[in-house]
């Protein structure tokens, strides 16, 4: 199947109808760099250490040379921002460059921030230095945390400076312009069906989905109304383990529109996300949505269920029957109960089947994570070396780290960690597993290093500079995030004062 093109060719700000993408042309950079890439993404696509440090690869991905018998493109999609709908919208900053079959997989290779397409709308279509820093170290960093994610190829520099009204001194200042090269499956969003269905374009919306079937979901062999119905399942499931990877690790989109959500389930979009330092469910990382905190932590399960309703309601029309897709959604909120339950369970390295009486052990840890600042990452980890013969005081003693003040603590909220550790202890003491046994476990899934809204911060101030040591520093160490690095030891440690509140931006 062909999906129709955009037949004009200029790259203005418009609508585009009756197409799925439009042909564009990056904008050649004046003076292009490679600040770092990664080798696993480029061995991925077939391409190898002496590819990357090749002109060809510098050319190529910062899209100063085309992949001759190519033809990039930027999809048209639409979405609800913040419960909102925004009509069309589309790759605005992104321009796919081809798409690859390598080893029986299929690979979009994207190059975000290489100039304007018809869907930049009022902006750019450039992206600056510290937002393509923070994608690409997330992005690889998510990936070796066994979070399903685009990966990132590629972060360049532009040699060019790129307008934003970042106020320094009252004035709208130049900042670095890069490019990041995202591979991912595809860049399909649940906004590409639902602008289709909000146009009323059947004929397009069918060619889509069953192009995205066809191609991406070869394993449904279902036709007619089922096929549709598994591939919306499909979706919700990925989507919802998705999620529950978010919640084990910590981390915080941001921005959860419905254009921001991959049908494949994969972490996409990399703006103002952020990781829990203190374990807080109320807390977002997007300063735009401070007031409504509708992305919070605690939230994202929700939202994830709120935008597959968006998506339900734009499959719709090729299914003209409500009730299997309500039937689908009304399993979401069980299913992710369970699977949140049992994430929990492991990171509390509860293997025994007690699901009832660990419900309330997570449920009561939950309450008293929030008492005071506590450092999520700190305190699941150090959980690991509580053994089955510490008393209440002494496994409080090992995760104490993790309080940003344990000042903070008074009598009555120490009484309450006791009780917590109390039953802990109980609940350990029934397992069959040593000691050991259940620490290499944990540790296993509790991540000893992520990427700090700090340390992504300390890497672009340093980068800005044109110094990437810390670029370079925090991709190793971030590529195995749950083993023992001695050499790192200074990153698994409490967010320090000065950078309470700042995270990053997005644009
Ligand atoms: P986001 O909130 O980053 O997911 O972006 C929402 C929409 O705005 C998408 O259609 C983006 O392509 C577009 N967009 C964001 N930043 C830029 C930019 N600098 N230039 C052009 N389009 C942009
Ligand atoms: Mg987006
Ligand atoms: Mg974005």
């Amino acid at each position: 199947d062909q999906l129709p093109a955009d037949p004009s060719s200029i790259n203005n700000p418009r609508q585009v109808e009756h197409a799925c993408f439009s042909y564009v042309q990056p904008k050649q950079p004046s003076n292009p760099s490679l600040i770092h890439a990664s080798e696993e993404v480029a061995n991925l696509i077939g391409l190898s250490q002496d590819d990357i440090l090749s002109n060809d690869f510098l050319n190529t991905f910062s899209g100063k040379t085309i992949i001759p018998g190519t033809k990039p493109y930027a999809l048209v999609y639409a979405g609800h921002q913040f419960g909102n709908w925004a009509g069309q919208l589309g790759d605005g900053r992104a321009i796919n460059l081809t798409e690859i079959f390598q080893d029986n997989k299929r690979y979009t290779l994207q190059l975000k921030g290489a100039g304007p397409t018809p869907y930049s709308r009022t902006a750019d279509g450039f992206a600056v230095l510290r937002s393509s820093i923070r994608e690409h170290l997330c992005a690889e960093a998510m990936h070796y945390l066994g979070v399903p994610t685009t990966r990132s190829l590629s972060l360049m520099l532009s040699g060019d400076e790129v307008l934003r009204d970042i106020l320094y001194n009252g004035n709208p200042a130049y900042e670095k312009g890069a490019i990041v090269c995202r591979v991912a499956p595809s860049f399909i969003r649940f906004g590409s069906f639902e602008l289709f269905a909000a146009r009323n374009d059947l004929k397009n919306l069918q060619l889509l989905t069953d192009y995205t079937i066809k191609l991406h979901f070869p394993e449904i062999e279902s036709e007619g109304i089922l096929k549709y119905l598994d591939f919306f399942q499909a979706i919700m499931q990925s989507t919802l383990e998705m999620i529950v990877h978010w919640q084990r690790i910590g981390f915080v989109h941001g921005v959860m529109n419905t254009d921001n959500m991959s049908i494949h389930g994969i972490t996409i979009d990399y703006g103002p996300y952020g990781w829990l330092e203190d374990y807080n469910p109320n807390w977002t990382p997007n300063t735009t949505d401070r007031q409504h905190k509708r992305y919070r932590f605690g939230n994202q399960p929700e939202i994830a269920l709120w935008n597959l309703y968006q998506l339900a309601n734009a499959l719709y029309p090729l299914i003209n029957d409500a009730k299997p897709l309500e039937n689908i959604l009304n399993t979401f909120s069980v299913d992710y109960q369970s699977a949140y339950l049992n994430m929990m369970r492991n990171k509390l390295g509860l293997a025994l089947p007690k699901e009832e009486e660990d419900s309330v052990v997570i449920e009561s840890l939950t309450e008293i994570l929030q008492v005071v600042e506590t450092d999520m990452t700190l305190f699941f980890r150090n959980l690991s070396t509580v053994l089955k013969v510490d008393s209440p005081k002494i496994a409080l003693d090992k995760i104490a780290v993790a309080f940003y003040n344990e000042k903070d603590l008074n009598e009555s909220d120490l009484n309450k960690w006791y009780i917590w550790f109390e039953q802990y202890s109980n609940r350990i003491n029934l397992e069959t597993q040593t000691d050991s046994e259940r620490a290499q476990q944990m540790n296993a899934i509790n991540p000893k290093y992520v990427l700090r809204n700090y340390m992504a911060q300390l890497s672009i101030d340093a980068a800005d500079k044109g110094d990437y040591t810390l670029i370079n520093e925090f991709f190793e160490l971030l590529k195995k995030p749950y083993d023992e690095q001695p050499d790192y030891e200074k990153w698994f440690a409490k967010r320090p004062d000065w950078a309470r509140d700042k995270v990053g931006c997005s644009m």
